[in-house]
């Protein structure tokens, strides 16, 4: 079996954005010469999110939009920020939209469904912060 392992950075403009990752994801599959086994993409934050949707920029508005209604960013509203913190709400975004993602490596191609891609989701952004992609298989 071989495995392949790359860190991946983003620092996003804005506090809460989406950014498509599957170009990096498939960069890195192509690196690993891997054609069949399994590929992980997990954020290494706990206030950042990686999952699978639509690459439609609507669809991306409406999740940020749900979330913010899920969580509103009010600092004095949340437990967490009684340590000083301001990021309770990141946290539980971050939670709804999950860590990580497992995707099938089917004949050296992420073995998706129909529309399917690979997003970050970030909810307390503008520094670098981590994502782990680790591919497995022959
Ligand atoms: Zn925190």
């Amino acid at each position: 079996m071989r495995s392949h392992t790359a860190y991946l950075t983003f620092n996003t403009s804005e506090r809460c954005a989406i950014v498509n990752i599957n170009p990096q994801v498939e960069a890195e599959l192509a690196k690993s010469g891997i054609k069949e086994g399994l590929c992980l993409v997990n954020a290494m934050h706990i206030t950042s999110s990686v999952f699978i949707n639509d690459n439609e920029p609507g669809l991306h508005r409406d999740f940020l939009k749900w979330v913010e209604n899920l969580a509103p960013y009010a600092p004095e509203a949340y437990q967490h920020n009684l340590t000083g913190e301001d990021n309770g709400d990141a946290h539980l975004k971050r939670t709804i939209m999950g860590r990580e993602v497992v995707v099938a490596v089917t004949d050296g191609a992420l073995d998706f469904g129909p529309w399917e891609r690979i997003f970050y989701g970030e909810f307390d952004g503008r520094r670098d912060k981590r994502v782990l992609v680790k591919i497995i298989g022959e």
